[in-house]
């Protein structure tokens, strides 16, 4: 079973994108180890165990340093130097108690340290970095390294309670023993099904956020700002609060096109954006509704304290200047209109409607001004 997942992996591996795949590829190799690793220990009485047990651990630890190193290129952790170190002296201590001073409770000691250290490292990781993903698949994988964890440590605590230890751990007459593999393979199956779901979360989120935002601002999207606009709108009607939506165009947009190039447009729409952004607050938002014109909606805000809301945007953007290599500071304006929801108004467009007419009105009005239509 642990083969075929490993060998699955490498099957989907091409599918995933660029900058997973150097996490899902230690995850197989991981998931090939712990593999490898079972069937050498479980083959111990065929050939000399000095040999077999370092190797079966070996195998088993490397590749549970391997999902540790997987979680954290997975969430963009920089690579530790001496990450294989505690597989590496695990392993010398294995064969020191298995060629040199022959104990299974030695090799069990020093195998339990080992596995609690990694699976710990590893389930740690995936609290630590996760901060901003709430996923079932991240919370299965945590659970699973902390009870193969917790289990190896509890292992250990009975085989040096029982008053006589078993002679290995293929002796089948101990019920800890019969657990062990069972355990041990929750990882490399259940864990590397879990690992696959928290890619393809990763990969779904990347999607949402795609279609949500403005690739050259960050804000929210036409559609976005549009979805989240009606369904306000509809909140505002149903419970009679005021609800205010705003247009925001660049006074003289061209003109920046024109004499600069459209790669300083570009930067020019990046600083009205941050500017916008850090200045719409609370309930407010904003969003890029294409070209060089922004939508900002006033949520529950009755139409004087919209308006003070939207000339502070007006003002912060007339007050800043964007620093430019090889130029003067550029200094930007903006024109603003107001749409205040009326109650006769029966869908989100009634109101953007209104706050473009009063846009028309201040840019013939001179421009650098709001306007506002209730
Ligand atoms: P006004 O004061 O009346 O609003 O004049 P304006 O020049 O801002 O208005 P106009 O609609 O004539 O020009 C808008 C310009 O915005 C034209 C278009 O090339 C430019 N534009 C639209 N999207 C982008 C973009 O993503 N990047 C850049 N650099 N320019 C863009
Ligand atoms: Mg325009
Ligand atoms: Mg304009």
């Amino acid at each position: 079973m642990m083969l075929l997942n490993g060998g699955l992996l490498g099957l989907v591996h091409r599918d995933l994108p660029h900058d997973i795949r150097p996490s899902a590829l230690d995850w197989r190799v991981g998931t090939l180890l712990m593999a490898g690793g079972s069937v050498l220990v479980a083959f111990q009485q065929f050939l000399p165990p000095e040999f077999m047990l370092p190797l079966g651990n070996g195998f088993m630890l490397v590749g549970l340093t391997l999902y540790w190193r997987s979680l954290r290129r997975f969430y963009g952790r920089r690579d530790i130097p001496w990450i294989f170190l505690p597989a590496l002296f695990a392993v010398i201590g294995i064969y020191g108690f298995a060629a040199i001073l022959p104990s299974f409770s030695g090799r069990v000691f020093i195998a339990t340290v080992a596995m609690v250290f990694l699976n710990s490292a590893a389930a740690w990781t995936l609290r630590r970095y996760a901060l901003d993903e709430v996923s079932m698949s991240r919370r299965v994988l945590s659970i699973i390294f902390i009870v193969t964890g917790t289990f190896m440590a509890l292992r250990c605590v009975i085989f040096f309670m029982l008053p006589s230890t078993p002679p290995n751990s293929l002796d089948n007459t101990n019920l800890v023993n019969v657990i062990t593999p069972i355990v041990v393979g929750l990882l490399p199956i259940i864990g590397t099904t879990a690992f696959l779901l928290l890619c393809s979360d990763r990969i779904k989120r990347r999607w949402e956020r795609a279609a949500s935002t403005d690739y050259l601002t960050g804000l929210a999207n036409r559609r976005t700002i549009v979805t989240i606009g009606q369904e306000r709108f509809a909140a505002a009607q149903a419970s009679r609060v005021g609800f205010t939506v705003a247009v925001i165009d660049i006074d003289h947009f061209k003109a920046i096109n024109d004499k600069l190039g459209h790669d300083i447009g570009d930067e020019a729409l990046k600083h009205i954006a941050r500017i916008l952004e850090k200045n719409c607050r609370g309930p407010n938002m904003v969003g890029r509704h294409g070209g060089e014109e922004f939508v900002a909606l006033f949520d529950r805000a009755s139409a004087e304290s919209a308006k003070a809301a939207a000339e502070r945007l007006r003002a912060a953007v007339d007050a800043a200047s964007l620093t430019l290599v090889g130029h003067d500071p550029l200094r930007i304006k903006i024109s603003i209109g107001m749409g205040v929801m009326r109650a006769e108004d029966r869908t989100f467009d009634d109101v953007l409607r209104r706050a473009d007419q009063a846009l028309y009105q201040a840019k013939n009005n001179g421009r650098n001004r709001l306007e506002s239509l209730g």
